[in-house]
């Protein structure tokens, strides 16, 4: 079957109720048949659910459901976005050891980064291009992280290329997948071995709940797994319910997000206040032919830089009546964002620069509503 209906019709087997949509399962614990049947799945001896910190019915079809979607053996799902990206780290690194990441990364996985994982002596090394991956990798490299598209910047970076230095080196290639989903881009494919996803953005697509997973192959997920259960990052059975339903609805969703998208692109490339727009497959975005190899679709995201820098972006936000300002993704309704000031506000301003967030570069996250009505509102904040 093909992804749009492996997104609708895999389902968690029917209770004896015969449902047709899959039943919530909201409970902590599980019944064994008895001592024996208790003590071999505590030993891991048969599976079985034992407790929900370990494993719940709607977790589960949420998570074989992305799984399949992203051609990966096995997964695991999490609480949040960054509960996926800590336990990757906290299950597969130890004391000492070192990863190489690309520049451009999300703000909370670059406190990650910067400030979290030393106290464990796990030390990062920022590159920009594919070439400057090998130079940095060490002996005690394990992991090249991997942000593409990246948030807010909107940067590419070709995960064939990447995975062939890892390959080449015996280190693992993790990519965050959160802006592409797996039905733009599937990184398995191009060599990746773990994907990293926030559902609390495109999969849950509503703005309704936070949650989070990690997709590789039985021996990873294992290891992260040791790490999972008993730290306690575990995804809630409501919230896994809530976002296997959103599934079944991604790619009509994202149809939408990215024919507006691409169009509001197109229509602030010719609007004369625009001093540059960032969308993938616009042709002139820096990696167009990345976008072109390995996404299917540009996207929902569109970033900007209006002349005028930081004032005019804050005057363009003042100026919307309809696009909401607040922090989320990936959400039916659009959204307009100033990273200098807020998600990356704890950055300095050459780090910002370094990631490629100018001070006046506004992110726009194109909803579902229709497009006269997004672009009528973005002429409302261009006409300061
Ligand atoms: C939002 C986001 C995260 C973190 O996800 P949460 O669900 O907010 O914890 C990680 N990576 C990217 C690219 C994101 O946009």
């Amino acid at each position: 079957m093909k992804p749009e209906t492996l997104a609708i019709r895999t389902q968690y087997e029917r209770s004896q109720n015969n449902e047709h949509s899959v039943p919530l399962y909201l409970t902590s614990s599980y019944v064994f048949e008895g001592a024996e049947d208790m003590r071999s799945q505590f030993a891991e001896e048969t599976e079985g659910h034992i407790y929900s910190r370990y494993a719940n019915p709607n977790v589960e079809e949420f998570i074989n459901k992305l799984a399949l979607l992203e051609g990966a053996e096995s997964g695991w799902a999490t609480a949040t976005g960054m509960a996926a990206v800590f336990s990757t780290f906290a299950g597969l690194l130890s004391q000492g050891d070192h990863v190489v990441s690309s520049r451009s990364v999300f703000g909370s996985t670059h406190k990650l980064f910067t400030e979290i994982l030393p106290k464990w002596r796990i030390t990062t090394t920022y590159v920009d291009y594919p070439s400057e991956f090998e130079d940095a990798i060490l002996p005690e490299t394990k992991i090249v992280y991997l942000e593409t598209p990246s948030n807010p910047a909107l940067e590419l970076i070709d995960i064939e290329a990447v995975a062939k230095i890892c390959k080449k080196h015996n280190v693992l290639l993790v990519i965050d997948n959160c802006f592409a989903t797996p039905l733009i881009q599937q990184p398995l494919k191009w060599g990746a071995d773990i994907v990293i996803h926030s559902a609390t953005k495109y999969i849950d697509g509503q703005g309704r709940t936070l949650g989070g997973a990690i997709l590789s192959s039985h021996q990873i997920i294992n290891q992260i797994k040791g790490f999972a259960r008993h730290s306690g990052p575990a995804l809630s059975p409501f919230n896994a319910w809530v976002l296997s339903k959103s599934l079944e609805t991604l790619d009509v969703r994202l149809e939408r997000h990215c024919n507006n998208a691409f169009e509001i692109a197109k229509r602030l490339e010719a609007h004369p206040a625009i001093e540059f727009v960032r969308y993938p497959f616009l042709p002139s975005h820096p990696n167009y032919e990345i976008a072109k190899k390995q996404m299917s679709r540009g996207g929902g995201i569109v970033t900007f830089e209006l002349k005028g820098g930081i004032e005019a972006g804050k005057l363009f936000l003042d100026g919307l009546e309809m696009i909401s300002l607040t922090a989320n993704l990936g959400d039916v309704r659009s959204i307009a964002t100033h990273p200098a000031s807020t998600t990356h506000s704890k950055l300095l301003p050459e780090e910002r620069e370094s990631v490629g967030i100018s001070e006046g570069l506004v992110r726009l996250s194109i909803g579902l509503e229709h497009i006269d009505d997004v672009w009528n509102d973005i002429k409302k904040g261009l006409d300061f």
